[in-house]
């Protein structure tokens, strides 16, 4: 049983720090999917006669504003969150336009149980990113117990994700119900992963992705490179890759995974062939063949039709699955095909017992793309801070909460 489902809020103030740094255009929230995300929590601690004082951050309004001096500071307010968010709960949620002033003491003190309040923008202080101690030990004062519920900043010892911990003792600082989701999730892939543990991971950069290759040749059995960031281990083996993306100062380091990866035993699967375009365009014309057979000037922006098949094989025998990264340019039409059949093969797996989790911001939104979001055993909210925790990591948040 949960430490957050086996506490009971009745006549206490919950002050939970949450990730509502969703997407907002001319005031309008563009996607909620952060904030419906926390509602499991919030709802519990109301439905127990409690008190809700959320705090998040949005943006980067001190380092943005610096660099853009005709934004100010009411240009990253978190305003339009709790309006929708009254939407969402269908009841009242109070809003204080300073994190820490005066006027939020006293709206937090006054605040009766079933009640919300939503604190203004943590990141109008700089302290917040430096984890002031005193910044931290103010917000502290709001509430009876301390609610991590923000996965998606777990990996920044930040005041408000990590250091507010500290004045709270013991039963009084818990996860709330996503994180702790996140956490469990992100755990049994880690360390309880049945085998064979098949790790598929893509995007563009080499550079991104070094830290978390090198810590699953620790854990995987298979390991599926797809993406622009196959060319360079491509190119590491001595094959022309045309124009396709490649990281010229990673070639080393991807001759040093493979070989890591050989001494080790886990099998690396690099894609045997392409789809090939001749510019990087939604309209580019179109061809493929083998990734040893680029023609100059064109460039890989999918797998092909037999990395398709052999990765999905690969898939389909898995116990446990980590995907983190597209196959291909999955955001135009012509290059998708790739990153769907793999969706398409972790849904298989899962349906046949596999625990697969999807993490990292590009391959949640393929995923989400191609409706496989409830076809797949979790859907992880936290791209950095899923990255770093199976990079091998501690994440301050975490720890602050467990140890
Ligand atoms: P990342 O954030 O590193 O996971 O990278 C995701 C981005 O990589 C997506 O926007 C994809 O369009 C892009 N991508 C995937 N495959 C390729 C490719 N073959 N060439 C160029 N970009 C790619």
């Amino acid at each position: 049983m949960s430490a957050f489902n086996n506490h009971n809020f009745k006549g206490q103030k919950a002050l939970i720090r949450v990730d509502f740094n969703v997407p907002i255009k001319e005031g309008k929230i563009t996607d909620d999917t952060r904030m419906r995300a926390a509602l499991p929590t919030i709802k519990k601690v109301l439905a127990d006669g409690g008190a809700v004082i959320l705090m998040s951050h949005w943006g980067r309004p001190l380092k943005d504003i610096e660099k853009k001096p005709h934004l100010t500071l009411a240009d990253f307010t978190l305003k339009p969150v709790a309006t929708h968010l009254a939407t969402l709960l269908g009841t009242d949620v109070q809003f204080c336009e300073d994190c820490v002033s005066d006027d939020a003491s006293a709206k937090a003190a006054a605040l009766q149980p079933g009640q919300i309040l939503l604190l203004e923008n943590l990141r109008y202080y700089k302290q917040e990113e430096k984890g002031d101690k005193e910044f931290a030990e103010k917000l502290s004062k709001y509430g009876d117990v301390y609610v991590n519920d923000a996965f998606g900043t777990a990996h920044r010892a930040h005041a408000s994700t990590a250091v507010i911990a500290d004045y709270f003792g013991a039963g009084k600082k818990m996860f709330g119900l996503l994180m702790e989701g996140e956490v469990s999730a992100a755990e049994k892939v880690m360390n309880e992963a049945q085998k064979p543990f098949t790790a598929i991971i893509g995007g563009a950069k080499v550079s991104d992705k070094i830290l978390i290759i090198e810590n699953l040749l620790e854990k995987a059995t298979d390991i599926i490179i797809g993406g622009g960031m196959a060319y360079t281990f491509f190119k590491a083996m001595g094959g022309e890759i045309g124009n396709s993306l490649c990281e010229d100062d990673r070639l080393e380091t991807a001759k040093e995974l493979l070989a890591k990866a050989e001494a080790k035993g886990v099998c690396i699967h690099l894609p045997q062939d392409s789809i090939f375009a001749d510019k990087f365009a939604a309209d580019a014309n179109t061809s493929s063949g083998l990734n040893t057979e680029i023609p100059s000037g064109w460039m890989g922006l999918d797998i092909g039709a037999m990395a398709c098949d052999t990765f999905s094989k690969v898939i389909r025998d898995s116990k446990t699955i980590l995907w983190n990264g597209p196959m291909g340019v999955f955001e135009m039409d012509k290059f998708q095909h790739g990153t769907k059949t793999i969706a398409d093969a972790v849904a298989a797996a899962t349906a046949n017992g596999a625990f697969s989790l999807v993490g990292g911001g590009d391959s949640v939104a393929a995923v989400n793309k191609f409706n496989y979001a409830d076809k797949v055993s979790y859907v992880s909210t936290g791209g950095g801070a899923m990255l770093e925790f199976f990079e091998g990591k501690q994440l301050p948040g975490i720890a602050a909460i467990k140890n």
